[in-house]
């Protein structure tokens, strides 16, 4: 294995088997086949720990008697396989049977080998296993094939550790009750131990979305109740319907209050404003006077509401100005609240214990912005995948998430006792006391390692031969700007205007739009902000905005093609953006723009906005830079036209990878194929950068790519200068940036661009991190280890 080439394709074949494992002899009778033949050795075999860790068992071997697995059995420290165990440490020698720590184990037939080379399995610095190869004639290993050995163990270890955890799980209780006693009484303390000892009496496997880890008890979030479907008996005494409604009225109308008062504290009164409009409209004499009227002649005070809502709806419809047109979404959203109190179903404002971990459907956007987030430990989601803006969310949140959680909601019940680990993605209800305080240790040492990083937020983003990459955040609250500075964010790479539109159901109004942007840009100066215009569509839906359902959503009216197809609130937008770069330290971002159509009336539209402010006389930046987003394959692909007629690029790789690979980021059953590291994915990327560089146009990605460690070695090497992703990862991705050396990454990823699949991506990067030190960093080298095996962005979470 003289070719560095065939050493990737090696640890790419190796990473495909394991990420297409499902049954570990069956992964490990492929991994010892291939790495036989690749490594040109007569023997490759691998032995796992037994459950005590103190023992190792030969499971899978290709050039021993096939008997012997299972039989062969060896203590730590016994023989040269039971030393790399025991020292996780690999061992070379090219006569091993010279070698002190030398045993002969008859079963094998092994007599007949001489030179041995043998790697260990290590998770949380634990050996769970050993690798090792063996040829006949003498021969020496060097230190490319100790490495490329050590590399390949560490590419399995956690489908072994995974593999394990799950036997255990589905084990009987009874032996898990031995296992635990055995392990209690051998007296073995260490993170893997305890892990496998501390058996959950349940354990729900889903998909890592948010790492961080917490205990907690459950609660559960209903999915809302479809006001229009739902079943109702009026009263039969007309006098008690119209009291029951205009109680409702009151019942709403308090709760608004409550509502308003929560939001405005926790996000600033942009986000509670809407509830004044809300209140007002209840409290309005003509509508009340409506509704009773209505329920006096129906009888029926559900009817009654619809058909004040419908009266109310058609009168909306019917002005112009597509910017009051949208306030009938306001009426909806009152009457739908009052329709919720009639039936005496309260769903806002949802009363939450502090420390809850949320158990839910489909984990959506607007639950940030109406749930009280800083009482929630974690979230679970029984379907969706790592890349939903729900779970975007999350992370930008640093809530711990775990979603396509199956059978979590059947499984589990409100109140009781859960540990997530958004790392792992398991959830293990009624942990028992080993496994808590195991997870209470390992989150204590993860807050260690954050706080120690932070501490060095100072330092700058730059490779080792001296090239800067802008470390900046992706922001959706005004809370997250605290966490920008704690994690040395160096500005906001995106920040997504939806989530107000989210939390107030409809786009504010210019001026609090204006408030709310000008306070960021502010705190952030002279740092820089990149707005970016409202994406909604798709996931991020608001039930009460009157878009029309689609069969494709994500292929549908959303995003860029929503604003330009409602121009006055785009405008408006535009407006408020305007006005808030009176300190030149703001920009405009387009999502989603897929033609120079679209970028042409965009730019229109700007220029509109920009006279209408000049004719009011307010300041703002003339030469406010205006970027696109490139998050569709065909955006990619005419990039050295669009890059003529923008600013600047910012690579969205969540959409890009989803509509590349034709994979829907929100759908755990395709999660396993959403990569980002997909050679497809990179050579759009590569194109854009180098559209970019002719018309010399900067360019960043705000993807979650960028707060992946796999994809921070390659995005380097492809040429990007900023990576805007979650703040909390910003302390990583910089210990990534600064191991590196920008040349070696441009090697990395020409040949990522030339790899066949994501597998070979994977591995290329894997090496990268390997050979740049960053897996012994003792902050993040045990975490990066866990990390490698993802075959999606996800595990970088
Ligand atoms: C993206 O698509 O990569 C992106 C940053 O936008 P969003 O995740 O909000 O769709
Ligand atoms: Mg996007």
């Amino acid at each position: 294995m003289d070719r560095p080439t065939d050493r990737v394709t090696l640890l790419a074949d190796v990473a495909g088997i394991v990420s297409r494992s499902h049954d570990l002899d069956e992964t490990l009778g492929n991994v010892v086949d291939l790495v036989a033949k690749r490594l040109d050795a007569d023997v490759c075999s691998v032995y796992l720990t037994d459950t005590d860790l103190r023992h190792l068992t030969l499971r899978a071997t290709r050039g021993l008697a096939r008997e012997a697995i299972g039989r062969v059995r060896m203590a730590f420290g016994e023989g040269l396989v039971g030393l790399a165990a025991k020292t996780a440490a690999p061992v070379a020698t090219e006569d091993a049977p010279a070698h002190p720590a030398y045993r002969y184990f008859p079963e094998t037939g092994e007599e007949r080998f001489k030179s041995l080379l043998a790697a260990p399995l290590i998770v949380s610095g634990v050996s769970i296993g050993v690798i090792v190869v063996q040829t006949v004639t003498t021969r020496r290993f060097d230190p490319a094939d100790v490495d490329l050995l050590q590399t390949c163990a560490q590419l399995i270890a956690p489908v072994v550790m995974n593999a394990q955890l799950l036997a255990l799980v589905a084990s009987t209780q009874e032996d898990q009750s031995r296992i635990a006693a055995e392990l209690a009484s051998s007296g073995v303390r260490s993170a893997a131990a305890a892990r496998l000892a501390a058996r959950p009496n349940l354990a729900v496997k889903g998909i890592a979305t948010s790492r961080g880890v917490a205990i907690g008890p459950i609660y559960f979030l209903e999915d809302p109740l479809d006001l229009e479907r739902v079943e109702y008996e009026p009263s039969p005494e007309p006098d008690q319907e119209h009291r029951d409604l205009l109680g409702a009225v009151e019942g709403a109308r308090r709760e608004l209050h409550e509502v308003r008062d929560q939001l405005g504290e926790r996000f600033g009164p942009e986000f509670s404003a809407v509830f004044n409009t809300h209140i007002q409209i209840l409290e309005d004499k003509g509508f009340v006077s409506k509704l009773e009227v209505a329920v006096r002649q129906t009888g029926d005070g559900l009817r009654a509401l619809r058909e004040v809502a419908a009266a109310y709806r058609r009168m909306f419809e019917g002005i112009e100005d597509p910017f009051f047109r949208d306030r009938g979404i306001d009426v909806e959203d009152v009457t739908r609240r009052v329709m919720a109190q009639l039936l005496g179903v309260r769903h806002r404002n949802i009363p939450l214990s502090e420390g809850a971990i949320l158990v839910t459907s489909h984990l959506m956007p607007a639950h940030f912005a109406l749930l009280e987030t800083e009482k929630i430990a974690a979230i679970v989601a029984e379907h969706g995948g790592p890349t939903s803006h729900g779970a975007i969310f999350a992370r930008a949140l640093e809530i711990p998430a775990v979603t396509g959680a199956k059978g979590i909601l059947a499984a589990s019940h409100p109140g009781q006792a859960a540990i997530v680990d958004g790392g792992s993605g398991v959830v293990y209800l009624d942990p028992d006391e080993p496994l808590r305080s195991e997870y209470q240790r390992a989150q204590h040492r993860y807050e260690l390692a954050v706080e120690h990083l932070d501490a060095l937020a100072g330092r700058p983003a730059e490779t080792r031969d001296g090239r800067r990459v802008a470390l900046t955040a992706n922001v959706g609250l005004i809370a997250d700007l605290r966490l920008c500075e704690r994690h040395g964010a160096e500005g906001i790479g995106l920040f997504r205007t939806e989530l107000l539109a989210l939390a107030q159901r409809g786009m504010p109004p210019e001026d609090e739009q204006e408030q709310l942007y000008e306070r960021i840009a502010t705190a952030m100066a002279p740092q820089r902000v990149t707005i970016r215009t409202l994406d909604l569509g798709g996931d991020k839906a608001i039930p009460t905005l009157g878009l029309e359902k689609e069969d494709n959503p994500q292929l549908g009216l959303r995003s860029i093609r929503l604003s330009l197809a409602h121009e006055g609130v785009f405008r408006a937008q535009l407006r408020a953006i305007l006005r808030a770069s009176a300190a030149r330290n703001v920009r405009v971002l387009l999502p989603m723009i897929s033609s120079l159509a679209e970028l042409r009336r965009s730019h229109e539209v700007v220029a509109e906005a920009k006279q209408e402010l000049a004719r009011r006389g307010h300041d703002f930046d003339p030469d406010i830079p205006v970027g696109v987003m490139i998050e569709v394959p065909g955006a990619a692909l005419i990039a050295d036209a669009l890059a003529r007629e923008c600013d600047f690029f910012s690579i969205g790789t969540n959409d890009l990878t989803q509509y590349t690979l034709a994979v829907d980021r929100g759908n755990e059953r395709v999660a396993h194929l959403y990569d980002p590291l997909h050679p497809g994915v990179l050579r759009l990327i590569d194109r854009t950068v180098r559209a970019a560089r002719r018309a010399r146009r900067a360019v960043s990605v705000c993807g979650e790519m960028a707060s992946n460690p796999l994809a921070v070695p390659i995005l380097v090497g492809l040429g990007i200068e900023e990576l805007s992703g979650t703040a909390s990862a910003v302390p990583v991705v910089k210990e990534i940036v600064r191991a590196l050396d920008a040349q070696e990454a441009e090697k990395d990823a020409r040949e990522a661009l030339e790899a066949g699949s994501a597998a070979e991506v994977h591995a290329i990067a894997t090496r990268r991190l390997r050979e740049s030190g960053l897996l012994e960093h003792p902050d993040i080298g045990g975490w990066l280890a866990g990390v490698m095996n993802g075959a999606d962005g996800a595990a970088a979470r």
